[in-house]
């Protein structure tokens, strides 16, 4: 079988298989998702469900301060998040390719006609395209077909991050978009009010001041920006001091990401 699964990555390979990134992939590291799927017997009931949350409807994010204190820690390695998914499976319906690891393709369990070659990244990566109604092709009869043994990338998004960011997703995932719409979270201190909003001025900037940054340094997706916002956040918060320029603040943006990036697996999460 993995021998069968590399021939046909070759051969998408030497087709030239167009690619595209992996929005879905926001490197935060949960150990579950969406728990409730298999209690739920059909598709049409999950999209019942989840279209039957009114636009205004709040969903409870939990406490920011823990939130974000989780987030940058999963983003280290170092633990996982619980996300209260409901009856939603916006991020299964969306249009979402899924990257799948080494230790997800070495699991086997998705059928090699469902995986193409991972653009940059070398067998055995691989990814899983969506079918033409924008679902997975492992979501079926309304639940994760391999939810035991579903990819890291499922395990690891958390659509509260574009809440946190202050951002959407895409004109083309209104699922998505409702639930981030809906999301509220609760403080603590004044401070986590504070910290998010550092982490909203965060992508905002970087949204805004694209320009200033080396082409191609900067995320090209929303969820790369809101978990670059989570990374950089302490810059923007109010009292750091002040920088004189905006290029000022995007060079000082990149040495945060990169001393994010540097911590050790370990390191306390402040
Ligand atoms: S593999 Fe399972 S959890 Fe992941 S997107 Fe597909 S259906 Fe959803």
């Amino acid at each position: 079988m993995m021998g069968a699964t590399h021939r046909s990555l070759r051969r998408d390979q030497d087709k030239s298989i167009t690619t595209e990134s992996f929005c879905i992939s926001c490197e935060i590291s949960p150990k579950r998702i969406h728990a409730t799927l298999l209690s739920c017997a059909t598709m049409q009931e999950r999209m019942n469900a989840a279209n039957s949350d009114k636009a205004g409807q709040i969903i409870d994010a939990g406490p920011f301060g823990q939130w974000l204190t989780q987030a940058r820690a999963a983003l280290r390695g170092n633990g996982g998040m619980a996300v209260p998914c409901g009856e939603c499976v916006g991020c299964c319906t969306s249009g979402y390719s899924i990257l799948l690891r080494p230790h997800d393709v070495a699991l086997d369990v998705v059928p090699v006609k469902f995986l193409s070659t991972a653009p940059g990244l070398a067998y055995p990566h691989a990814k899983m395209n969506p079918l033409e109604n924008g679902h997975c092709p492992m979501f079926q009869q309304g639940r994760c077909a391999i939810y035991a043994h579903r990819p890291q990338t499922c395990l690891d998004y958390d659509c509260r991050v574009f809440a946190a960011a202050g951002i959407q997703t895409g004109d083309s995932r209104p699922v998505i978009n409702q639930r981030i719409r809906q999301w509220r979270f609760s403080y603590e201190s004044e401070h986590d009010q504070r910290a998010h909003e550092a982490v909203k001025a965060a992508a905002s900037f970087m949204t805004t001041q694209a320009s200033l940054f080396p082409s191609g340094w900067l995320p090209n997706n929303p969820s790369g920006i809101a978990v670059l916002a989570v990374k950089v956040y302490q810059l923007f918060l109010d009292g750091s001091e002040p920088l004189e320029t905006d290029a000022d603040v995007a060079r000082s943006l990149m040495n945060a990401a990169r001393a994010f990036d540097a911590m050790l697996l370990s390191s306390p999460t402040p």
